[in-house]
C-alpha cells in the first residue's frame, strides 16, 4: 500500500509532493522518489529509506519544475534500494513512471522487449511497463495518452500509475486498475494521489478514477478520461468533506493515539441519525431497500481482511444470536481463489475501512457475478466498495491514518450491531424489551469509551 502524489500547475511541484508523500507515510514503504521537469530533461531524485532521507538528500540538488510526481515504494519486484525505487525511466529517459501494484505478466513482456534491444537498470515490473509504453509510442507513432492505453491492454495485474514525458511538461497520463487514484482539480492546476489526504489542503473538488480508466491531466485543458478500451467517460467531479484537522496529529504524539481518543466521537458519528430519538427504532437509510432481503436471506457471508475480518467475527455472533441467520466469515483472499458456493439468496457483506481492499473488492465482484446481493460496510465515502455494492452503511469514523486499526474497528462493530438489531426486529427474533434494552446500551457506548479513556494515566502506569 504505497503512495503516489503528483502536481501539475504553476507552483513549484517539489514542496507539494514532499508534503503529500509525508501525508501518505502512514501506509508504510521502503524507499521514496520524485520526478520533476521544468521543460528540459526529467530530473529524478530517489533514496532508500524515509521521505525525510529523500528530502535531506535533495537539499542541494536541482528541485525546479512545476510538474512532478512522487512515490513511496513497497517493494514487490526487486529488493528495496535506490535503483529499484520509483520513478523509473524509459530507455531514452524521456518518459517517467510511478506505479503502485504488480504487473503479473512483466516477465514475458520483459523477454519480448529484451529481444527488441531494450535494457533495464532495475529489477522491477514497473520499469518493464515504461519500456513497453515507450516501445509502443515509438512504433505506433502515437501520443503518450494512446501509447499508455495500448500498453495497458497488454498488461495483466493491478496498478495505479502516473506517466510524464519530457516534451510535454504540462501533462500527466494516469490510470488505475485495482489500486485507487484520486485527481484533485484546482484553478489551472491538478493534483493526483493514491488517496485524498495529500489533496484536501489545496482543493475539495476531486474525481475518483474507476478501474480500467485512463486520464489525461493537462493544466491547460479540461480533464479527459477514457476507458482502456477507448470509450470516452465524462468525469464525475465530487466535493470531499474531509477536514484538514482530521488528517493531522492535533497534539498527539502519533496518529494511532489520536485515533484511540477519537473513538467516542467516531461512535457518536456512526450512531448519528440511526436511532430514532422518539421511537428508538434503528434507521439504516443506506440499507432500507434491502432490509427485507437481509431478513429473508439464507445466510450472510462476510468477506473482509485483517481488522475488518475480526469485526466480521463479532458480527457473526451478533447476527446469529439476534437475527438467527447463519453467518460465515471469510478471509477475502481465500474466498476469491476458491470456487465458493454462492446462491442468489445469500447476502455477501464486505467490510473494509478504506473501501479499496483489493481482495475484498475481487470477492465482491465474484459474488455479484454469482447473483448474490452484495452489501458493504466501509469508512471512505465514495470508495470502490461503496460504489460497487447494491447498498451499505458508512461507518463515518473519519480518516484513519494509523495502520493499526482503532476507531475504524469500533465503528464497524457498531454498524454490525445496528444491522443485527434491525434484522432481528424485522424477523421477530428479538423481544421488544431486549431490542430497546440493547439500543439504550448502544447509545451509552460513547460515554463509556470516554470514561475508559479518562483513565489513560492509570492505564499507562499499569
Ligand atoms: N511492483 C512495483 C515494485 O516492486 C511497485 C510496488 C509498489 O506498489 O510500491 O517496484
Amino acid at each position: 500500500m504505497c503512495g503516489i502524489v503528483g502536481y501539475v500547475g504553476e507552483k513549484d511541484a517539489y514542496p507539494i509532493i514532499i508534503k503529500g508523500l509525508q501525508r501518505l507515510e502512514y501506509r508504510g514503504y521502503d524507499s521514496a522518489g520524485i520526478a520533476l521537469c521544468e521543460g528540459k530533461s526529467i530530473n529524478i531524485l530517489k533514496q532508500k529509506g524515509k521521505v525525510s532521507d529523500l528530502n535531506n538528500y535533495s537539499k542541494d540538488k536541482n528541485k525546479k519544475g512545476s510538474i512532478g510526481m512522487g512515490h513511496t515504494r513497497w517493494a514487490t519486484h526487486g529488493v528495496p534500494n535506490e535503483q529499484n525505487a520509483h520513478p523509473h525511466l524509459s530507455g531514452d529517459k524521456k518518459l517517467a513512471i510511478i506505479h503502485n501494484g504488480i504487473i503479473e505478466n512483466y516477465d514475458s513482456i520483459k523477454k519480448m522487449l529484451l529481444k527488441k534491444g531494450h535494457s533495464f537498470v532495475s529489477d522491477t515490473d514497473t520499469e518493464v511497463l515504461i519500456h513497453l509504453i515507450d516501445d509502443i509510442k515509438n512504433h505506433e507513432n502515437c501520443s503518450l495518452f494512446e501509447s499508455v492505453r495500448l500498453a495497458l491492454n497488454e498488461v495483466i495485474g493491478a496498478y495505479a500509475i502516473i506517466v510524464m514525458e519530457e516534451n510535454n511538461p504540462s501533462q500527466f497520463i494516469a490510470a488505475r486498475k485495482g489500486s485507487p487514484l484520486v485527481i484533485g482539480i484546482g484553478e489551472g492546476e491538478y493534483f493526483i494521489a493514491s488517496d485524498a489526504t495529500p489533496i484536501i489542503e489545496y482543493t475539495r473538488n476531486v474525481v475518483y478514477l474507476e478501474d480500467g480508466e485512463i486520464a489525461r491531466i493537462n493544466k491547460e485543458k479540461e480533464l479527459e478520461i477514457k476507458t482502456i478500451t477507448n470509450s470516452k467517460i465524462s468525469p464525475y467531479i465530487q466535493e470531499i468533506e474531509i477536514s484538514l484537522d482530521s488528517i493531522e496529529k492535533g497534539g498527539f504524539s502519533h496518529f494511532m493515539l489520536k485515533e484511540i481518543f477519537e473513538q467516542s466521537n467516531s461512535v457518536l458519528d456512526t450512531l448519528r441519525g440511526r436511532i430514532d430519538p422518539k421511537t428508538k427504532e434503528v434507521i439504516l437509510g443506506g440499507l432500507s431497500d434491502y432490509e427485507q432481503k437481509i431478513a429473508n436471506s439464507n445466510r450472510v457471508i462476510v468477506v473482509a481482511c485483517g481488522t475488518s475480518w475480526h469485526a466480521g467475527l463479532i458480527g457473526e455472533y451478533l447476527f446469529e444470536d439476534l437475527a438467527r441467520i447463519p453467518v460465515e466469515v471469510e478471509y477475502a483472499s481465500e474466498f476469491r481463489y476458491r470456487n465458493p458456493i454462492i446462491n442468489e439468496n445469500d447476502i455477501v457483506l464486505a467490510i473494509s475501512q478504506s473501501g479499496e481492499t483489493a481482495d475484498t473488492l475481487a470477492a465482491l465482484k465474484l459474488a455479484k457475478d454469482k447473483g448474490a446481493t452484495i452489501l458493504g460496510i466501509c469508512n471512505v465515502v465514495g470508495s470502490s466498495i461503496a460504489r460497487i455494492t447494491d447498498a451499505g452503511c458508512y461507518t463515518h469514523a473519519g480518516p484513519e491514518i494509523g495502520v493499526a486499526s482503532t476507531k475504524a474497528f469500533t465503528t464497524q462493530v457498531v454498524v454490525l450491531t445496528l444491522m443485527s438489531l434491525k434484522t432481528a426486529k424485522i424477523k421477530g427474533t428479538i423481544t421488544k424489551t431486549d431490542y430497546h434494552r440493547l439500543i439504550t446500551e448502544l447509545e451509552l457506548i460513547p460515554k463509556k469509551i470516554d470514561k475508559v479513556l479518562k483513565s489513560d494515566n492509570s492505564i499507562q502506569k499499569i
